[in-house]
């Protein structure tokens, strides 16, 4: 399960640009194609960025991770993406 949750600092970093200090800029590049397959902006645009970014995430690991690839077209294992919703608590399934 790749789990991607609301409210999240770094994606809020992604989408305001720049250079931001430490660690999080490591975060902001890892985010950026998910920002970037996005046209435009609407509201809860930090949660949509963020849903986008867990889509990409299981869309790498069903085709080019070197060993659960293989396995997701075997049918032994599924990959799936879902979102935590830090305010209600509730994890759903988006994929
Ligand atoms: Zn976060």
């Amino acid at each position: 399960m790749v789990l991607g949750h609301s409210q999240c600092g770094a994606v809020d970093a992604t989408i305001k640009g720049g250079n931001p200090p430490g660690h999080i800029d490591s975060l902001v590049q890892a985010i950026k194609p998910a920002l970037d397959r996005l046209k435009k902006q609407s509201p809860d645009w930090v949660n949509i960025v963020a849903k986008e970014n867990v889509k990409i995430g299981v869309e790498r690991l069903q085709t080019e991770d070197p060993i659960l690839t293989a396995r997701h077209e075997d049918g032994d294992i599924e990959i799936v993406g879902a979102f935590y919703d830090i305010k209600t608590g509730k994890v759903s399934l988006i994929m």
